[in-house]
């Protein structure tokens, strides 16, 4: 070291000088900054380190005024220590700010002593000043943190791994009553409910391991004795190496989540209620409108034997399509009661799904001669097993959607294709259309969407029909659509 080097040897020297040169080599390799003044405040030593405090040399700063490294504002305090200095007094880590070089404000302890020559005179000072910065950033990050504790909505408090509180903030003091002074130093059963303390043997077990417990249920007990429903987050804490010390626990009160959450469970219970009350009396009210409606329809039909006017016939006809209708409707009304119950059943067997479609068509075209309806099959027997009557309902209720959203167009298409899985059979009219948001809906009961095709009167339970048919069938349906260009509703069955 180039320091080393102007030191004298040791050895060489008698002992005051020896002690001397001692002393030179410590202060040289010190890690703290040490400086000598005068009384009239003229550097008289700069050590290395205060080279690299400051970003002088020994040579910059030796012969300087002391004001070199004092910021303007903070000329008098070297009055004050100078004053203390010429009384004999030390100055002892007196915290403060110093000036480098580059401008830089550096935080020091500063401790100032007063040199005596061979008389005990006072000729000056040495001061050793420690950088504190990173004290005060920790003290800083400390103090925010501190801060942060205090003012927060939740419960934090921490403990010892004996369970002995060693802080509690003030919204621990709103929650459960106890002041800090009450809770500090006690055990955490201060709060812990009798039948709830072995809570705490396996929350402290976790955090021994290192593991956290997050949003853990429980009740904790106020200073009034009422119990307060909380979820717990319970963290470990560990010193600056890393060794776990105690817990920090952060609780918040739940009882406004619990009720409104009770609250929203009866609702829901009450609905179910009222969704099983209306599926009931749909039940009932089908079953009921259907007796009446086999009759009318057997009277009129007998009717229709007796009658040979024209005139009267043709009422009797409409009157016999709008009962038609009408029955149809309770039918489907029935269906969803029974899918609603458990009680829909399905035959199972063997049919030609191309004679199914192709009777649907005619049956359709028949009844209604404004739209031609083509079928396209490129097989005339696909044989599937299950319900031919149920798969012909559905098929005439994709013909029946499409005649009646598709008013203005003539054409609608049925194709049946198959390959080895199944047989695909799809519907396609020239329509409205649906809107790409909606599409995903339409097969949920009671669905109806409602732009357009308010004129077209209906509830919304077809497709939902449809769906339930194939799908219990093993099969799947979908709808590929766009406004204004039209539909294909499509199904897929396996053999
Ligand atoms: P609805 O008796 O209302 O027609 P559906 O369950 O058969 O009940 O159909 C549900 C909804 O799907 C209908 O209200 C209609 O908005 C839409 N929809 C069904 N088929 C078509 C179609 N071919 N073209 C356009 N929209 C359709």
């Amino acid at each position: 070291m180039k320091d080393d080097a102007k030191l004298p040897q040791l050895g060489a020297l008698d002992p005051f000088e020896e002690k001397h040169a001692m002393l030179a080599a410590i202060i040289a390799s010190t890690d703290d900054t040490i400086i000598s003044k005068t009384l009239e405040g003229i550097i008289t030593s700069w050590n290395p380190a205060a080279e690299r405090m400051f970003g002088y040399t020994e040579r910059e700063a030796i012969g300087q005024h002391i004001t070199l490294i004092i910021p303007p504002e903070r000329l008098d305090e070297e009055a004050f220590i100078i004053g203390q200095v010429a009384k004999g007094e030390k100055v002892v880590h007196f915290e403060t700010v110093r000036q480098a070089k580059n401008g830089t404000m550096v935080p020091i302890s500063l401790t100032v002593s007063p040199i005596h020559n061979s008389e005990g005179k006072i000729i000056g000072a040495s001061k050793i000043a420690r950088d504190i910065s990173d004290q005060k950033i920790a003290a800083e990050r400390d103090g925010v943190l501190a801060a942060i504790v205090d003012s927060s909505d939740d419960t934090i408090l921490s403990k010892t791994l004996d369970g002995i509180i060693t802080s509690w903030n003030k919204a621990a003091v709103k929650m459960f009553g106890h002041t800090e002074a009450e809770a500090v130093g006690k055990h955490i059963s201060l709060i812990i409910p009798a039948d709830r303390l072995n809570e705490e043997t396996f929350i402290i077990g976790e955090v021994r391991k290192g593991n956290k417990i997050d949003h853990f249920q429980t009740l904790r007990l106020a200073k009034n004795g009422s119990l307060i429903p909380i979820s717990l987050s319970v963290s470990p804490v560990t010193d600056d190496k890393g060794k776990i010390i105690g817990a920090s626990k952060i609780a918040r009160d739940i009882s406004k989540e619990q009720t409104s959450q009770q609250e929203i469970g009866k609702l829901y219970e009450h609905l179910k209620e009222l969704n099983a009350k209306k599926d009931e009396f749909i039940a009932l009210a089908s079953h009921e409108l259907k007796t009446p409606l086999t009759s009318i329809n057997g009277y009129l039909q007998l009717l229709e034997l007796h009658l040979s006017q024209e005139k009267p016939k043709d009422f009797l006809q409409r009157a016999q399509q709008q009962l038609k209708k009408l029955t149809s409707l309770v039918d489907e009304l029935l269906d969803v009661s029974k899918i609603e119950a458990g009680k829909l059943h399905f035959a199972a067997e063997d049919f030609n799904i191309c004679n199914v479609a192709k009777d649907a068509v005619g049956l359709i075209s028949h009844t209604n001669t404004a739209h031609s309806i083509t079928l396209h099959s490129t097989i005339s027997e696909c044989i599937i097993k299950g319900d031919a009557h149920r798969i012909e309902q559905v098929i005439i209720n994709l013909l029946t959607n499409a005649i009646r959203y598709a008013p203005d167009s003539y054409q609608i298409e049925v194709y049946i294709t198959a390959d080895e899985h199944g047989v695909k059979l799809g519907v396609k009219d020239y329509g409205i259309g649906i809107a790409s948001e909606k599409l995903e809906h339409i097969f949920s009961r009671y669905y109806r969407v409602d732009d357009d095709n308010a004129k077209v009167s209906g509830l919304g339970i077809g497709l939902y029909l449809c769906h339930e048919i194939v799908t219990r069938h093993n099969g799947k349906i979908w709808a590929e659509s766009e406004p204004g260009k039209g539909s294909t509703f499509w199904f897929r069955l396996p053999y």
